[in-house]
């Protein structure tokens, strides 16, 4: 089973078999730089290398997806921060009148 943006890859099914797509276009790890569906549908059931091969894909789907977890709640922060800023700013501003 492989992690991608919609959900998961069973690749042992058959619909992989002629499929020369890496598991994910917008991964960067080994596995998807190296290997195409296809060839790891051939291997999933018959070669412990392709559980390792699957493991260093879903380390790094999940690391990335972390990362831009993070990412994405740093800038929430950041622009609510800043608009909060604002705020007190034109609050300070009408004050003041
Ligand atoms: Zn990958």
């Amino acid at each position: 089973m492989a992690l991608v943006p919609t959900g998961q890859l069973q690749l042992k099914h058959q619909r992989y078999a002629h499929d020369f797509e890496p598991v994910d276009q917008t991964c960067t790890c080994s596995t998807c730089a190296h290997y195409t569906r296809a060839y790891l549908h051939t291997i999933v059931t018959r070669e412990p290398a392709a559980c390792s091969m699957l493991t260093i894909h879903n380390v790094a789907y999940q690391v990335c997806t972390a990362v831009m977890l993070l990412s994405t709640r740093a800038l929430a922060s950041l622009v609510s921060l800043r608009f909060n800023r604002k705020s007190d700013m034109d609050s300070a501003a009408m004050n003041s009148k």
